[in-house]
């Protein structure tokens, strides 16, 4: 039987992380297929959850409407593999701050044991691209970094695959992967193989 892979589909960019699943399954060569979900009932049928970019306010507000982020976090925390892109990393941080000196506040599925700042770029680099390298997959890529999150501070049970000016920028803990750049815009799916050789 293939395998699901839910996307939530809360709000932000969907198409990019379902092709980048479709071009890293076949590449792999495994059975996988791709859920949009924003709703509870779908949560008994995925094996494994992106959680895209977008605006993490708007998402929190959507979903905890829907009651997800509940139901979803215990997957997660009963090994559920979940990979979060910047809004999504967002979403899986312990603790996150709203901007630089904010306050910390408790994360909407507190699961990665790390600090997050929101927007921690600041307005004069919203956006940019940059080389980064993951020793870890012998692997280069262009970072695509949006209104991103700074990874200010990860505890020791998270492994740093990637970091950009000494910050973290890909983390790894368990069954979680998150980024704070977007690797479904880049020009490799590596991450996204490396994601769901979690799920084999
Ligand atoms: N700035 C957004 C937020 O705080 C994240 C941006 C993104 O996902 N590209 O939610």
């Amino acid at each position: 039987m293939g395998k699901k892979i839910g996307i939530l589909a809360l709000q932000g960019a969907l198409e990019e992380h379902e092709a980048a699943i479709r071009t890293a399954a076949e590449a792999l060569d495994i059975d996988v297929s791709t859920v949009r979900i924003n709703r509870t009932s779908q949560l008994s049928d995925i094996d494994a959850v992106v959680l895209p970019g977008g605006e993490s306010t708007s998402m929190k507000s959507i979903g905890r409407k829907l009651g997800l982020f509940e139901p979803l976090a215990e997957k997660i925390r009963d090994g559920m593999p979940a990979f979060g892109t910047c809004a999504g990393a967002i979403l899986l941080a312990k603790e996150v701050r709203r901007k630089k000196g904010e306050p910390i506040t408790t994360g909407v599925m507190p699961i990665l044991d790390m600090v997050i700042i929101r927007n921690g770029y600041g307005r004069q680099r919203e956006s940019f691209e940059v080389p980064l390298s993951v020793p870890e997959l012998d692997l280069e890529l262009d970072g695509v970094f949006i209104r991103a999150p700074i990874i200010e501070k990860v505890e020791d049970g998270v492994k740093v695959l990637a970091t950009f000016e000494d910050q973290p920028v890909l983390v790894e803990q368990e069954n979680v992967l998150a980024s704070t750049f977007h690797p479904e815009l880049s020009n490799t799916t590596a991450i996204h193989k490396y994601f769901l050789k979690k799920i084999l």
